[in-house]
């Protein structure tokens, strides 16, 4: 059994904001910030594609549900969600799970995008395979 599966079957403890029949919210036990929280469904599926579209939904719900503990709670204004799915995406922990990641102004948390010049020719191909 996965370790977020034993966390839901509370064999592991965890700091537990929130749960309810789908979903389990609980602080990621290394604090990229303060509240770093982790949204869970409780059936394990392993990544974004395996999600369904009941899940996707009370996650994105226990989402802003957990932000809004946040905002309350530590005067949060300012968030980031991050899922990885798959390792070359950083997955480590083969169960779908949703970053909850406060920002402040003095963290070291850099997501900062390489700005390139849009190049049309390759959006032109990108889009016809997409909606081919
Ligand atoms: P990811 O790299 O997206 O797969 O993130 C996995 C996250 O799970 C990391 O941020 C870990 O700190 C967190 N994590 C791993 N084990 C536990 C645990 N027992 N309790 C809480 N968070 C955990
Ligand atoms: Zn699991």
């Amino acid at each position: 059994m996965c370790v977020f599966c034993k966390i839901i079957n509370k064999e592991i403890p965890s700091y537990t904001l929130y749960e309810n029949d789908y979903v389990f919210c609980f602080l990621d036990i290394s604090q990229a910030t303060k509240g770093h929280t982790l949204v869970v469904p409780k059936k394990h599926v392993q990544n974004i594609f395996e999600l369904d579209e009941i899940e996707a939904a009370e996650i994105m719900k226990a989402t802003v549900l957990v932000s809004n503990i946040l905002k309350e709670k530590l005067h949060v204004e300012n968030i980031n969600l991050l899922n990885n799915s798959g390792v070359l995406a950083g997955q480590t922990v083969m169960h779908f799970h949703l970053h909850v990641l406060p920002r402040y102004g003095n963290d070291e948390i850099d997501f900062h995008q390489v700005e390139h010049e849009p190049n049309f020719e390759d959006l032109d191909k990108l889009y016809a395979i997409l909606k081919a």
